[in-house]
């Protein structure tokens, strides 16, 4: 190993490996500073123990409607244990690959903690390294609310390390991760409340996604606490005690999972040593090339407090690579249009303009084509489950500038909708696209 390189990124997350291993692919000489396994929190904790859950949930939701199918089951309940087992194997084995994959880009991986000691120049665990670039890529950590007994409560990371599966379960927050959590323990048998600062989940979303997934997540036997403030947990032999502000609410359960957003891990990364300035919620800003306010020194990804999402951070790590070492001066993301799609049951995908953000910008430009129906997987099924999208198009040519879908296949819909989008699509475009029939999908381009 060598004590200068071309390039180093501080985290083996989607960001950091995907900024060396582009930059390595260009030639560059790289190294990857990292303290925990290799993937980050999209490997870890996150993006892929989710969706393993997720499955399982879905997994759940067919076994229900089995028998609409002629299907006659006996079933025997779920083994959590199991399906945990096999999933951190199925997690250890991507560990594994990173590692193979890192060596076989040519990067150098340094274990351990890396903090700055000036502008270029980290320390990780005694040794110190320099570089031209250094890529902060460090990503988030679930924030824990300060007040008495949080300590008692566990995160989405502490979601994943649990080895049984709790039978009652409160869920602080409303957003991707509240929901997601919450829609997975349902399904598969816990009993869950959801207590929401607000008056709904999912606040930042179109409306109608918002609305039709309260409805079903209520339907599903959801408890929904809106317009709560979670004042305390009190500890109890076997359980944990919630109470708010109000008084109003209260309740015993075996677990309390604090959703309520992630914090940047930037805290012992020294910054000011190198200058790099910090938001006051410690995000780093960057410019639209991921420049921080220091020349050499970039941040991608979660840190950046743009757009929290694994291929967002992977986009902005290649990209950046692309220009700094492929020749490409120009290259850098686009935060515009992201498509992002939420694991609730049933799920959303999303991409553009909600209809308000639209209407506050276009006014009387907007023209909103939005369907509702049950699809016809469902008229087999006695357990009904609703799907809605809508199209928020803008002006004369009626340009999509928002997609939004909720319903079984919605996650797998969206992708080239999102294509779409972004290529400037009008509605005449959706409609003169023939239809892929029986699906729910060919709604979105025969809507009137
Ligand atoms: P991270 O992946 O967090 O990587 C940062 C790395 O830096 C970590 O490995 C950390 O150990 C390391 N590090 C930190 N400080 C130091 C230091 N000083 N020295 C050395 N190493 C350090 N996104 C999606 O697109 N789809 C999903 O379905 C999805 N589901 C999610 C579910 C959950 C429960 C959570 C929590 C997140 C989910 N996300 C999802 C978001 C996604 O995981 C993140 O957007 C993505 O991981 C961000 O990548 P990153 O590289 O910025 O940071
Ligand atoms: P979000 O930003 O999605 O939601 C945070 C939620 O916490 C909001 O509902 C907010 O309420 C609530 N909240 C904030 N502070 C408090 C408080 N003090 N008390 C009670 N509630 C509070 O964060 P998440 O942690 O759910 O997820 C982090 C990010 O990770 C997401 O934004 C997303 O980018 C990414 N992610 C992506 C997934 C995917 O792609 N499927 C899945 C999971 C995570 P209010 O609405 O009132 O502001």
């Amino acid at each position: 190993m060598q004590d200068h390189y071309d390039l180093i990124a501080i985290g083996a997350g989607s960001g950091g490996l995907s900024v060396v291993e582009r930059a390595a692919r260009h030639g560059a000489r790289c190294a990857v500073v990292e303290k925990g396994p290799l993937g980050g929190t999209c490997v870890n904790v996150g993006c892929v123990p989710k969706k393993v859950m997720w499955y399982a949930a879905e997994t759940a939701h067919r076994l229900e409607d089995a028998p609409g199918y002629g299907f006659r089951l006996a079933r025997e309940g779920f083994d959590w244990t199991a399906l945990v087992t096999k999933r951190d194997a199925y997690i250890a084995d991507i560990n594994a690959w990173y590692r193979t994959y890192l060596g076989d880009s040519g990067v150098d991986l340094i274990q351990g903690t890396a903090r700055f000691v000036a502008e270029r120049t980290l320390e990780v665990d005694g040794r110190r390294v320099t570089a031209d670039h250094v890529v902060i890529a460090v990503g988030g950590r679930p924030t824990v609310p300060d007040l008495p007994g949080a300590e008692l409560g566990i995160t989405s990371d502490g979601f994943f390390a649990l080895q049984a599966q709790p039978r009652r379960v409160a869920v602080v927050g409303a957003g991707y991760i509240a929901v997601e959590l919450a829609g997975m323990l349902q399904a598969l048998g816990s009993e869950v409340s959801m207590y929401l600062r607000g008056e709904t989940l999912l606040r930042s979303f179109d409306a109608m996604l918002r609305d039709t997934l309260m409805e079903q997540m209520l339907a599903a036997g959801v408890n929904l606490f809106p317009r709560t403030r979670v004042s305390r947990l009190i500890a109890h032999p076997d359980s944990v005690e919630l109470r708010c502000d109000q008084g109003e609410c209260r309740g015993v359960f075996d677990q309390v999972i604090w959703a309520i957003g992630r914090t940047p891990v930037t805290a012992g990364l020294d910054l000011a040593v190198a200058g790099v300035s910090q938001d006051e919620q410690g995000f780093i800003p960057t410019d639209a090339f991921q420049n921080t306010n220091v020349a050499g020194v970039y941040a991608i990804g979660d840190v950046t407090g743009r757009a929290a999402l694994t291929p967002v951070a992977i986009a902005a790590g290649r990209r950046l690579a692309d220009r700094l070492f492929g020749g490409l001066s120009d290259r850098h993301l686009s935060y515009e249009n992201i498509p992002s799609v939420v694991f609730s049951h049933p799920p959303i995908g999303t991409v553009g303009l909600t209809e308000d953000e639209a209407r506050a910008t276009h006014g009387s430009a907007v023209k909103v084509y939005a369907t509702r129906f049950t699809s016809m997987y469902h008229a087999m099924t006695d357990h009904k489950v609703p799907t809605a999208m809508k199209l928020v198009t803008v002006g004369a040519r009626e340009k999509v500038v928002g997609v939004h879908i909720i319903g079984p296949g919605a996650d797998e819909m969206l992708q080239g909708f999102a294509v779409a989008v972004r290529m400037g699509a009008t509605k005449q475009d959706l409609d003169d696209t023939v239809a892929l029939h029986p699906t729910s999908a060919e709604e979105l381009v025969t809507l009137r």
